[in-house]
């Protein structure tokens, strides 16, 4: 008999006690269905203070495909993704939140999408009628786009929820960047990539605990590891200072010493000569930051390259 197929279903959980029975059945619902794969579930306690991981015990208990991992302290939903992906013996991975706003519904789709050929796919969520505060909408929208605007990498802003093909999982394990932002990684490594949408749902219970701290953590992170276009701002900022400031300078000159003396005073010149050295000063600094967009390039070690196919020759 050929063996199936496996499927690993990641879910990072915080605080979610409340949730972790219903979203069981409700996967096992939907997977039940799927008989030509074999499933395993992998939910990551990203040190949960409440009794989350006394509910996992719970499910595992009733089957050994449910498998879970506890951290030791709250490390973040992306280290929990990371460890998720290390654990995961899929052919192909699905990632979702543990608190039912992404519909377990949508995981057939998804493999339809992955059987068709797309190594990677990703949801896109469409707002149901007030289940997002305008406050998470927005961030999220802005975040994208200043995000797109300044990154050759593009992202799409709710796109968590999503099925990669086990190609996907080992070249992002070679990835040693500590601080990772997946959702950009995952759009930078290429392969054949389809979105699909999807409604989002109401968290079922509690509220999400992505502080605005943890937001802009990672937002900070995202930006720093994708877009090195404020280092290089700086050198473009100086240098139009200081040539500015320099013509103004000559101009000033110029003027006192052939048309009215009067017209400009020695302080306006001072001034003058103050922005330039500003100007000059910024300059510097960006010549400094273009030296660390080469260090932060080699610093974060990312392949120059990713082979998605060969002929005739052995891949390495
Ligand atoms: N989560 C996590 N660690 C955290 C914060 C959140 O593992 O530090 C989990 C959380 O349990 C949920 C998913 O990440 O399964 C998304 O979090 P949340 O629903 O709070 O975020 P939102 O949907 O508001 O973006
Ligand atoms: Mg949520």
């Amino acid at each position: 008999m050929v063996s199936k197929r496996t499927i690993t279903i990641i879910i990072p959980v915080y605080n979610e006690e409340n949730t972790i029975q219903v979203l069981t059945s409700k996967i096992k619902e939907v997977i039940g269905v799927e008989e030509k794969y074999a499933f395993e579930i992998i939910f990551i306690d990203d040190g949960s203070i409440d009794k989350t991981w006394l509910e996992i015990e719970r499910v595992a208990s009733e089957s050994e495909k449910i498998k879970a991992i506890k951290f030791s302290r709250n490390f973040g939903h992306q280290s929990a993704l990371e460890a998720g992906l290390q654990h995961s013996q899929g052919d192909a991975v699905i990632t979702m939140d543990g608190d039912l706003q992404h519909p377990p519904e949508i995981i057939p789709k998804l493999l339809r999408k992955w059987e068709e050929g797309h190594e990677i796919v990703i949801t896109k969520r469409i707002e149901g009628k007030g289940v997002l505060s305008f406050y998470k909408k927005y961030t999220s929208q802005l975040f994208c786009f200043l995000f797109n605007l300044i990154s050759t990498t593009q992202i799409i802003p709710g796109s968590d929820f999503r099925l990669m093909d086990r190609l996907i999982v080992k070249e992002l394990e070679k990835f040693s960047e500590r601080n990772k932002f997946y959702r950009g990684l995952i759009s930078w490594v290429g392969f054949n990539t389809i979105t699909i949408p999807y409604q989002v749902d109401n968290r079922l219970h509690g509220h999400s605990s992505f502080t605005l701290k943890k937001l802009f953590n990672l937002a900070f992170i995202g930006i720093t590891t994708f877009s090195t276009l404020p280092l290089k701002l700086i050198l473009s900022f100086g240098m139009v200072i200081a040539v500015l400031s320099l013509l103004s300078i000559v101009f000033v000159f110029w003027y006192k010493n052939y048309v009215d003396n009067a017209m400009f005073s020695n302080l306006a010149l001072l001034v003058l000569f103050i922005i330039f050295s500003n100007g000059l000063l910024i300059t510097i600094l960006g010549i400094n930051s273009i030296y660390q967009v080469t260090m932060l390039r080699e610093l974060l070690g990312r392949p120059n390259y990713i082979v998605h196919r060969s002929i005739n020759l052995k891949r390495i």
